[in-house]
């Protein structure tokens, strides 16, 4: 399609979802007393190019849609084994703040959910926590293409409530294996959930995995081929808090849905995509954008399952 014609497209595609007003933003303040009309819609594919419409240049902070790159960062540093020692790789269809760990290997059941993604926090090379976070800022502004800040006003109100990522942390350290102090943990954690994003560089987040680890449009890499691959099949099957199968089915694009109402995905090879709105389902997706996602993989073939036909 020509450029003007995807743009169109974006835009009437907001248009089509826009007077949805069901769901609510998460009561997180910050979240909450965002603008619930924003809405934001993006595409970049693998050779940098952007398309986008609506509120493309609202920052908002990247929560939970942090912990792909995260788990990748922890394959390159410790190894995928001794990632798996420690995280599994099995959806759990469980809210993705529920207390728990698999009752035989004690490990949390994968990286998209809070227990999972602490531990992928602490494999994360430091030494210290704020090397370690300092070094996920920076791959994450690697594959936005900008140099991300937090915001802090989200850190401080995590940090207030978080007794229960503290209350993971400790269970985890109690029954199984986090490398660090879970204070330490939870504050580098929730400053990672609080870096500020827009629809456009999360898109580019989401192009950069879809390239498999190279930044879009540049011969950088941000992550490995390997780890990359890893990533994307983990945020297909458990990326979507605990309605992946639902999404898998209806969408069939390896995404992270965040409480901030942003979702991205990967479509590999191809391009990456995010939308942002803030009214959450009960599973704490954003409605809206989770209608557009459907849309749009219907409308463009994106469904990474779609069965074709052999040729000839
Ligand atoms: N910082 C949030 C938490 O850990 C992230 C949740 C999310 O976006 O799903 O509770």
């Amino acid at each position: 399609m020509p450029t003007q014609d995807v743009t169109a497209y974006l835009s009437e595609l907001l248009e089509s979802v826009r007077d949805l007003d069901r769901g609510a933003p998460h009561d997180l303040p910050v979240h909450a007393e965002a603008d619930p009309d924003l809405l934001a819609v993006a595409i970049v594919d693998v050779d940098g190019q952007v398309w986008s419409a609506g509120d493309t240049e609202q920052l908002f902070p990247i929560q939970s849609m942090s912990k792909p790159a995260v788990y990748g960062q922890a394959i390159e540093d410790v190894g995928l084994a001794e990632v798996l020692r420690h995280v599994d790789v099995e959806p759990s269809g469980d809210a993705f703040n529920r207390i728990s760990l698999d009752e035989e290997s004690n490990r949390p059941d994968n990286p998209m959910i809070n227990a999972g993604a602490l531990v992928a926090h602490s494999l994360v090379r430091g030494p210290h926590a704020d090397d370690r976070f300092e070094r996920i800022r920076q791959l994450h502004s690697r594959m936005a293409g900008r140099d991300l800040a937090m915001d802090q006003d989200c850190y401080a109100q995590e940090m207030e409530r978080g007794d229960r990522n503290l209350g993971i942390a400790h269970m985890v350290r109690a029954l199984s294996v986090l490398p660090d102090d879970p204070h330490d943990v939870v504050d580098g954690y929730s400053r990672q959930c609080a870096l500020e994003v827009s629809t456009v560089e999360l898109a580019r987040i989401g192009a950069t995995l879809a390239t498999g680890g190279l930044v879009p449009g540049s011969d950088e890499r941000a992550l490995h081929l390997k780890a990359t691959q890893q990533v994307l099949s983990v945020m297909l099957t458990c990326g979507m808090y605990d309605s992946a199968g639902d999404w898998v089915s209806t969408v069939g694009i390896p995404a992270k849905s965040g409480i901030s109402g942003g979702i991205f995905g990967a479509v590999p090879g191809r391009c990456g995509i995010a939308t942002y709105s803030p009214r959450l389902d009960g599973h704490g997706t954003s409605v809206r954008g989770e209608l557009a996602f459907r849309q749009l993989s219907a409308d463009l073939g994106l469904h990474v399952l779609r069965p074709r036909q052999p040729q000839g």
